[in-house]
Formats: structure tokens, C-alpha cells, sequence
């Protein structure tokens, strides 16, 4: 059996699938890893410094100047669901049960038409207000160079999970994972923590675990099955 096939073997036989999907999901839509993003935002900065927190809190007109900058956050209305997006739309409409856990923040999961997506680093179609909580859509984020909140006037803080802050979903997502009785793990690298502990726990708990990255992960060796390809490549070729 190749390795194509044992994937379709398990994906006919599990009617609850998780997915864990990363940056690599996205690429196909022509959406970069921000993390291979090479700006020069602030002296002696690296990225983990610009997207968080602190940086926020500090220096809140900086950091939306970076943010757009690294997010292209214009552009994003743009992008469309790929195959591999589709794909996991029709598993559902098929009658699976399908939960994605993303680390993605361009919400093509939803309008490529999954209905149970958890959005474990946030969303980059919204922004809030730190201080009275109310949501602001993207196109006011937009309108305005460092947009501030309509009611009190405060720095709205991008509903993106920034670098120092707590990933709110995370024991939804384990739960979720535990649950299935097949992950599958589809275009991330799983260097990002707590994010890449969730195969850990499902592989423990042993859940069938399928790795569809580009490029060999440092835990590789906890998966079932690895396949070293494109997703759309992949996806085309499973069936319902
Ligand atoms: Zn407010």
C-alpha cells in the first residue's frame, strides 16, 4: 500500500478527524509564512519582539506600522481557499466530523465552508479593544493608520494571538485532538509551542497521526505516516 493510500484507508474509516493545519496550508493561496517575513521595523528587533505584547503595550503606532507591514494586512481580502482548504470543506459536507485546529489567522477555513474551526492564534479579520472589549472589523483596522477603539478611544489590539500572550483555545484544541481517531497535520513545521505539543498528546493516546508538510518536522518520528508533498497535491488525489 503506499502512503497515499493508507491516508485514504484512514480518512474512509474515522468519521471524527481533527486537523492541525499551519502556514504551509496557506502558501498554495499565496499567503507567505509571516515568519520568513525581513523587514527592518525597529533597531535590533526581531520578529517575536515586533508581534507581541510588550511591543503593543509600549509602543502601540510602531507596532501597527510593523503589523501591516508584516501581515500585508491590505492585501488580505485577496486570498482564496486551495485544494487543500476545499478538501477539508468536503470531508464535512460529506458527513464527517471535522474540527480544525489552525495556527493560521486568514480565516480561509471558514470560507472555504468548515463550520468547527478553531482559530488557535487568532484572527487577522478583526481588532479589539483592550480596555471596554469592543470587536472592530477589518475594514475599520483599514481605515485608519493606528485604529482606535469607536467608544473609548483606546489602541485596538489585533484579535491575532501575539508573541508573550497565552493561546486562549489551547485546552479546547487537546480536547478536540484527544477526541478524533485521526489527526491529521497538514503544512506546519510544529516549531510553535504550545501548538506542536498537540500530535504529542494524540500519538500518546494512540490516535492514528498523519504529517502532510513539505519538509521533514523534528517530529517526524511520532507520526504513522509522513508524507513529504504539496498539499493540493496530496488532497487531489483523496477521495470523500
Ligand atoms: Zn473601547
Amino acid at each position: 500500500m503506499t502512503p497515499q493510500q493508507q491516508l485514504q484507508q484512514w480518512i474512509d474509516g474515522a468519521q471524527r478527524i481533527a486537523v492541525l493545519s499551519g502556514a504551509g496550508m496557506s502558501t498554495e493561496s499565496g499567503i507567505p509564512d509571516f515568519r520568513s517575513a525581513d523587514g527592518l521595523w525597529a533597531q535590533d528587533m526581531t520578529l517575536a519582539d515586533v508581534v507581541s505584547i510588550d511591543y503593543f503595550r509600549r509602543a502601540p503606532s510602531a507596532f501597527w506600522q510593523a503589523f501591516r507591514d508584516i501581515f500585508r494586512i491590505k492585501l488580505i481580502g485577496g486570498y482564496e481557499p486551495n485544494d487543500g482548504h476545499r478538501f477539508l470543506a468536503a470531508l464535512e459536507a460529506a458527513g464527517k466530523e471535522v474540527t480544525i485546529l489552525t495556527q493560521n489567522i486568514d480565516g480561509l477555513h471558514g470560507r472555504a465552508g468548515n463550520r468547527r474551526v478553531l482559530e488557535l492564534h487568532g484572527t487577522l479579520m478583526s481588532a479589539s479593544c483592550p480596555d471596554c472589549r469592543m470587536p472592530h472589523p477589518l475594514d475599520y483596522v483599514q481605515q485608519h493608520e493606528v485604529p482606535a477603539c469607536r467608544r473609548c478611544r483606546a489602541v485596538l489590539k489585533p484579535d491575532v494571538v501575539l508573541y508573550g500572550e497565552a493561546v486562549p483555545l489551547i485546552d479546547v484544541a487537546f480536547q478536540a485532538a484527544l477526541n478524533a481517531e485521526l489527526l491529521l497535520v497538514m503544512g506546519s513545521s510544529l516549531e510553535v509551542s504550545p501548538v506542536n505539543l498537540i500530535p504529542v498528546e494524540a500519538a500518546r493516546a494512540g490516535i492514528p497521526c498523519v504529517l502532510i508538510n513539505y519538509t521533514p518536522t523534528r517530529f517526524d518520528t511520532l507520526f504513522d505516516l509522513c508524507i513529504h508533498a504539496g498539499i493540493g497535491d496530496t488532497c487531489r488525489r483523496l477521495s470523500c
